[in-house]
């Protein structure tokens, strides 16, 4: 980067940093406007917050800022300044501004009106996702109100729907491919592994649901004149569930095995046994699961998982004294990072499908529920300017972090620009909750986030673009 656009970095961080009360009263007002995705009775505040945030984007520059739609889908704010020279990079950066529901949760403060206390902003949408992308606004508001320009190329696209799942996202990217082109992508609603250390997220766990079926029996049948003669649907599945776990109920298949490099940088995450005590809510006397020779990182973010959804066994007050013809349970398997459903189906199949205890009748059938896993290796220019402009910022490296749930729209960007540099960043922090009652943002990341938001622009701009 040349020195005078470094010092022109320095003056546009100085001013933003000024620039955050005034930035966290419009989020106030952003976040006043129930914009829940889930519920069609939220559908006019999506569609009114877009059109608020478009207005904005407008007053800030972003002449072509509009709101898009689709049939059927909730709109997407999409907007862009190409005031930079073209050989300059093109900077997409993704946020989403619907919500998740905030009913049947405890909050202690209004979700829906923000509160600072502690040195956080407590609402729902705080920090997941609305803090995230306000965070770039302020940055690019900056550069404009201090250097007139933009250092590099922007698209902004602010989805509706990324809390239902993003299901029309790729519609958008079809029917307006014009608004998703760039050079870089920069993709705001990931976590930092705490308020000190900076994330980079590189990975996501995939989602398969599934039924494993045994079936035996015409109809249910007398316990008590049949057991021990005629195969019981319901223990054999017991056993077959069974087959898939070790010794403490993990996932016994499928394990896959994690770079040495990765394991070494996750060191510096701090996620020990006390995290999984309070955030996994442990009861006093129960101790986290054993590490069995992997970090808890690797635990969470690069090995596949299993938890029972559901089954057809009976609720109490439905008992009877009876074999049932069948019984079946739906099965979540967590992926691992690169690992894709034909793989994790295969070795479910080869331990399932062999041997049915007691003979009965063992099927797998596909459910709807799934999202594709996501692993990453960021490497190149952009990540290393990201990483400068962090270290600016934060006074320290990002750390490559995971996420043990699966997030649609990444795994979705991963495949459509599998040749871009994806920086994955976000405001959140291991307190946020998102998605839960009392969700909030840091305060001091919020601002380390603008500056670095600011340096960013700065260090993508001493990057040529592709020609
Ligand atoms: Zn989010």
């Amino acid at each position: 980067m040349t020195d005078d656009l470094q010092q022109m970095a320095e003056r546009v961080a100085a001013h933003a940093h000024k620039q955050v009360p005034s930035a966290l009263a419009r989020l106030g007002e952003y976040l006043a406007i129930p914009a829940i995705s889930c519920d069609p009775a939220h559908a006019d505040d999506v569609a009114r917050l877009a059109e608020r945030v478009c207005a904005d984007l407008r007053a800030l520059g972003f002449d072509r800022a509009r709101v898009l739609s689709l049939d059927g889908a909730l709109p997407l704010v999409a907007a862009e300044r190409s005031d930079a020279d073209p050989s300059r990079q093109t900077v997409l950066i993704y946020g989403h501004l619907d919500l998740q529901p905030v009913a049947g949760e405890n909050w202690s403060t209004d979700p829906h009106g923000a509160t600072v206390r502690d040195g956080r902003l407590y609402a729902r949408g705080a920090a997941d996702d609305m803090g995230g992308w306000l965070s770039h606004l302020v940055a690019l508001a900056s550069w404009l109100e201090v250097a007139g320009t933009l250092p590099v190329n922007v698209r902004l696209v602010i989805e509706g729907e990324e809390e239902i799942g993003s299901p029309n996202l790729e519609a958008y990217m079809d029917a307006y491919p014009e608004a998703f082109e760039a050079d870089v992508m920069v993709l705001t609603d990931c976590e930092n592994p705490s308020t000190d250390i900076p994330g980079l997220t590189v990975s996501l766990r995939g989602l398969y649901e599934v039924e494993l079926l045994c079936e035996a029996l015409e109809s249910d049948v007398h316990s008590g004149l049949w057991g021990n003669a005629a195969p019981d649907p319901g223990n054999a599945l017991i056993l077959l569930i069974a087959r898939l776990l070790d010794d403490n109920g993990r996932l016994g298949v499928g394990r896959v095995d994690v770079p040495r490099s990765w394991c070494d940088s996750v060191t510096a995450v701090p996620l020990d046994d006390q995290v999984v005590r309070d955030g996994a809510r442990l009861l006093d006397d129960v101790s986290p699961l054993p590490d069995d020779g992997r970090s808890i990182a690797e635990w969470l973010w690069r090995q596949p998982a299993i938890t029972v959804l559901s089954t057809t066994f009976s609720r109490r007050e439905d008992q009877k004294n009876a074999i049932r013809a069948r019984a079946s349970a739906t099965l979540s398997v967590r992926l691992a990072p690169g690992q894709t459903h034909e793989q994790m189906r295969q070795l479910l199949e080869a331990v399932v499908l062999t041997d049915a205890p007691g003979g009965v009748r063992v099927s797998l059938i596909d459910c709807p529920g799934r999202a594709e896993s996501w692993l990453y290796e960021p490497k190149g220019a952009a990540f290393e300017a990201a990483d400068r402009a962090y270290r600016r910022a934060w006074g320290r490296s990002l750390v490559h972090v995971g996420i043990g749930g699966s997030i649609p729209f990444v795994a979705l960007f991963g495949r459509r620009f599998a040749n871009l540099p994806l920086i994955l960043n976000g405001v959140m922090d291991p307190r946020t909750g998102a998605h839960g009652p009392d969700e909030s943002m840091d305060l001091s990341v919020f601002e380390k986030t603008v500056a670095a938001n600011v340096y960013l622009l700065a260090e993508l701009a001493g990057i040529a673009a592709p020609v």
